[in-house]
């Protein structure tokens, strides 16, 4: 079971992965420096380091789908 807020929703444009919202400072549209042709090899388990450029934050990508990205800690309050 994932834990929901571990969970990074995201979008796609051709291969580069947006995020609608940044979970930690709120800057909307953020291009993640990571691409849909990384996923395949985080979903088979290899861990990958995410750094956010609009506030400098990381999270440790562990597991992704379609529209989530699994991160190792909670990356939203749940309110
Ligand atoms: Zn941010």
């Amino acid at each position: 079971m994932i834990p929901f807020e571990n969970t990074v929703p995201y979008e796609t444009v051709g291969t580069d992965i947006y995020l609608s919202e940044c979970p930690f400072c709120g800057r909307s549209n953020v291009h993640l420096k990571l691409r849909t042709t990384d996923l395949p090899s985080i979903r088979e388990g290899r861990k990958r380091l995410v750094v956010f450029p609009c506030c400098h934050e990381t999270i440790t990508a562990i597991d992704a789908d379609r529209d989530y990205l699994l991160a190792e800690r909670p990356v939203r309050t749940i309110r």
